[in-house]
């Protein structure tokens, strides 16, 4: 494990490293597109997912970038289902769908409680909804969303890595105990679980990336988890590049990616994707990208290992 004794990672210092946010309308969210996902009863289906504008996370995670399309303030409610409903007028219709809203769906600051009903109005018929929340968020308030849905709601939560010093450096103020304990809560409600998995976060090398990564799947499917999402870590939030300046932080190559894909997959003990945006980030063959991309994606939807691509770069 790489470290440098100066630094100290503290929320102040994190947000001392940060650039501008982009412009964001309250009114409309950031991002909303329509994309091929295996469920959890083995069909591959259309999936709606809607990156809903709103409040930035009150935690601040070493590695995290998604305030940068977030509010300094809370909006205002009704603005939330208004997103929505811009979103479902401008998709194709599908069964299932995903609220990403850049922190926490049960962050009352982020999502106001008094936009839960509507929210819950406008997502009847789905199949299944998916919404990201933090451990420390896991409450009574989950159950209640779920019985005003009346359908499936699943959670994805982020574990990021099980590493005993890499975690509490992450700054995510939550330990392996309170993941564990959200998803034991969870299942017991019949709630399924996503688990967020970090490919190489800071001060690991790309040997120490993959294993902990491996580890991190283990102990996510030993909680009970249904699926776990593989993450390649990308600097660009201020925090990371300047630990990569200083040669604490370095991206994971894809074959790496491809390597804990495969892992994954191999263990069947429930969906393994990897996180296939962005890719040639993590690639310095173009030659092989698009296969290689072409191959994950294929294995994403198959959660079947296919055969290997060969290139001169890996030879
Ligand atoms: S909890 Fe999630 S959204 Fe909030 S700072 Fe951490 S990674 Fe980012
Ligand atoms: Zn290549």
């Amino acid at each position: 494990m790489l470290t440098l004794p100066d630094f100290n990672i503290t929320n102040k210092w994190i947000l001392d490293q940060r650039g501008t946010k982009n412009a964001v309308d309250p009114n409309k969210p950031y991002a909303f597109l329509v994309e091929k996902e295996r469920q959890a009863n083995g069909k591959i289906e259309d999936v709606t997912t809607i990156f809903l504008t709103n409040k930035e996370c009150p935690f601040r995670c070493l590695m995290c970038d998604l305030w940068k399309n977030t509010t300094d303030d809370t909006i205002d409610v009704g603005a939330i289902p208004k997103q929505i409903e811009f979103a479902l007028k401008n998709l194709p219709s599908t069964k299932h769908i995903k609220l990403y809203n850049s922190g926490n769906f049960f962050d009352s600051t982020a999502i106001p409680l008094k936009d839960h009903n509507a929210i819950a109005s406008l997502l009847h018929g789905f199949e299944t909804v998916l919404v990201e929340n933090h451990p420390k968020l896991t409450d009574r308030r989950i159950l209640e969303f779920r019985d005003k849905l009346n359908t499936d709601l699943q959670l994805a939560i982020g574990l990021e890595t099980t590493h005993p010093e890499v975690l509490p450096k992450l700054n995510k103020q939550m330990s392996l105990m309170d993941f564990s304990k959200s998803v034991n809560m969870l299942k017991t409600h019949d709630i399924l679980c996503r688990a967020f998995i970090l490919l190489r976060p800071p001060f690991l090398s790309e040997e120490e990336g993959v294993e902990w990564a491996k580890k991190s799947i283990d102990f996510a499917f030993d909680c009970g988890v249904e699926c776990c999402a593989v993450i390649p870590t990308r600097s660009g939030n201020g925090a990371l590049n300047i630990l990569e300046t200083n040669g604490l932080f370095h991206s994971p190559n894809l074959a790496s990616l491809e390597h804990v894909q495969e892992y994954g997959i191999s263990l069947d003990k429930g969906r393994v994707f990897a996180d296939l945006w962005d890719l040639e980030h993590f690639s310095e063959c173009t030659d092989c990208l698009d296969q290689r991309k072409v191959r994950m994606d294929e294995m994403n939807l198959k959660q079947e290992i296919l055969d290997p691509i060969f290139c001169s770069c890996s030879d």
